[in-house]
């Protein structure tokens, strides 16, 4: 890398720093820096686990699982591929803590059909022990509408009814994200919860009142940021098969706004004005490099919009909101000839037009 010295033809020798501008958590569009997000490769049927999920239940065992102390095996029955509530048991729940995170899991309601109302098809998918995503057999079977099929339970009826008959496996595809706390002990955010129930939109990321409860009002009460998921035991024998999640990363901060480059050094009126001009690339494009109205920087005008430049160093700029790069390179006479402009992909030169 070459390091200009000042002098005005080093100011044109081409020079970038993208470290100068890396270091913000706003990003400018199209950053060759920024973090490029994990691989995961889908699973192979539609509701496979993909290759980063935590498979909680193939079929094959109750291993992931524990009975309703937390300690004790699970005693749930499993057959055939299928686990099923054995009323009386108890709810089961994961020996493992599980915080934010996408959750899969396939359930079918008892058939025939049996009872009415709550008493049908009812278990739940409670998260953290605390926030139940309702399951029951809502198909042709009316009840309180925060208690249907994918309600959050007391607190968020479903925005469709999407249920399939008994007897059918159903899917829920459950987005949480828990509840946090200031070290004083203040909510700070309230549980969020989306739901899609059979591939429809039932819960859209609705804000939680509190833990679920029935008859009583339960305020939020400080818990741990991962606790075990609990499938309930309702006295019908709901099947469940293809349980797993994936952990969530954080979301990005409510805060972040388009990143901006700011010079990185002033130049003078007088050596910005000397890139001012028509450059054309080989195929007739131009790229005009025109002063900025407050006099104290300048933009290329060809662009779909007026791009302001900023510098990275001397001789050498990027764009203030997108990253890439314009390079000038000088002539013999020291004033600049032509103009390398790189943008995400695409790089292009034009020559100085006398
Ligand atoms: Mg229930």
């Amino acid at each position: 890398m070459r390091v200009s010295t000042g002098t005005c033809a080093a100011l044109l020798t081409a020079f970038l720093a993208p470290a100068l501008l890396a270091q913000s958590t706003n990003w400018r569009q199209h950053d060759p820096d920024r973090p490029h997000p994990p691989i995961v490769t889908p699973g192979a049927a539609l509701g496979a686990p993909p290759s980063d999920a935590v498979v909680l239940f193939d079929g094959s065992s109750l291993n992931a699982w524990r009975g309703n102390k937390g300690t004790e095996p699970a005693r749930w029955v499993m057959r055939d591929g299928y686990m099923e509530a054995a009323p009386g048991t108890g709810a089961i729940q994961t020996a493992e803590p599980l915080g934010d995170m996408q959750l899969h899991i396939e359930w079918a309601a008892p058939t025939p059909p049996a009872g009415r109302g709550q008493g049908r098809g009812n278990s739940g998918v409670i998260i953290m022990g605390l926030y139940e995503v309702q399951i029951l057999d809502s198909y042709e079977n009316t009840t309180y509408a925060d208690g249907q099929a994918a309600a959050v339970y007391g607190q968020y009826p479903p925005l469709a009814n999407a249920s399939r008959p008994p007897g059918q496996w159903q899917t829920y595809e459950i987005i949480f994200r828990g509840p946090r706390w200031n070290t004083s002990g203040t909510l700070t955010r309230p549980a969020r919860i989306t739901v899609f129930h059979n591939g429809v939109l039932v819960q859209e990321r609705v804000t939680l009142w509190g833990g679920t409860a029935w008859l009583r009002h339960a305020p939020y009460e400080r818990h741990a940021a991962a606790l075990p998921l609990v499938l309930q035991d309702h006295s019908n024998p709901v099947r469940f098969r293809n349980i797993w999640m994936r952990p969530l990363p954080d979301e990005p901060s409510a805060t972040a706004r388009a990143g901006e480059a700011k010079n990185a050094r002033a130049l003078t009126a007088a050596q910005l004005r000397a890139y001012v001009g028509v450059y054309r690339a080989s195929d007739g494009d131009t790229c005009r490099i025109v002063p900025l109205r407050d006099g104290l920087g300048l933009a290329i005008f060809d662009r779909p919009d007026t791009m302001p430049l900023v510098t990275t160093a001397d001789g050498a700029f990027t764009f203030r909101y997108t990253a890439g790069r314009v390079r000038f390179t000088a002539g013999a006479a020291g004033a600049p000839m032509r103009v390398d402009v790189i943008i995400a992909e695409q790089e292009r030169s034009y020559a100085r037009v006398p």
